[in-house]
């Protein structure tokens, strides 16, 4: 599995798009900003992506899925049933962080704990992991040694509990269970930022180390 990053937006949002390429076959995860580089790509090496998988709901992670629908119109997308609510309300997030509304597809499938998402050879198994957003999923890529965390972690940082549905001591216990049970080389490719490792977070971010309130959970 290849894994392109795609940042944009006023949020910094990271986009990636996962290929596998001995089959020509992709996923694209969490379109935002970077998504008209996210099909430009595919265009460039032939491949009409299997799926749009979102890690979560919040606006700058969904907001480049019309830019990918328009241009592959099948891509199914696929969304946790608990976010469901965040995604349906998306006008109202754009009018909270004061952008203008864009309009959406329903989701056309769901998400869920255990779930394996396969495209070619490559696969990604689906962890829940909420307290950012009630219906926040991982997707993790044992045979790559990396997962897509969405804004579950990041390096250094952990996801923001304020906005609706979000919960201090949920997300500290979905880092514990979901992320610090990887092997600790696995890469964690985050929603904003560059990307870590579990090892190195597990020894150095001071919301999850004993420091700080990290033994909270
Ligand atoms: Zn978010
Ligand atoms: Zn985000």
């Amino acid at each position: 599995m290849k894994v392109h990053t795609f940042s944009g937006g006023p949020f910094g949002q990271n986009g990636y798009l996962a290929v596998c390429e001995e089959a020509s076959k992709a996923v694209v995860v969490d379109p935002g900003g970077g998504a008209p580089g996210m099909v430009e790509h595919l265009r460039r090496i032939g491949v009409t992506p299997d799926a749009i998988l979102l890690t979560h709901a919040h606006l700058d992670h969904i907001d480049g899925v019309a830019d990918v629908r328009v241009a592959f119109p099948d891509v199914p997308i696929h969304l946790h049933a608990a976010d469901r609510p965040l995604y349906d309300a998306a006008p109202r997030q754009c009018a909270a962080f004061g952008l203008p509304p864009f309009e959406l597809p329903p989701p056309d499938h769901e998400l869920t704990q255990g779930q394996r998402i396969a495209f070619g050879r490559c696969a990604f198994s689906v962890r829940h992991a909420p307290g950012h957003s009630p219906g926040h999923v991982i997707l993790y890529a044992e045979s790559d040694g990396l997962a897509l965390v969405g804004d579950v972690v990041f390096a250094g940082s952990i996801g923001r509990t304020d906005l609706p549905g979000g919960d201090f001591r949920t997300l500290i216990e979905s880092i514990r269970r979901e992320v610090f049970t990887l092997p600790p080389k696995t890469r964690l490719l985050s929603g904003h930022g560059g990307e870590t490792t579990v090892e190195w977070e597990a020894r150095h971010n001071p919301f999850l180390i004993p420091h700080y309130g990290g033994e909270l959970a």
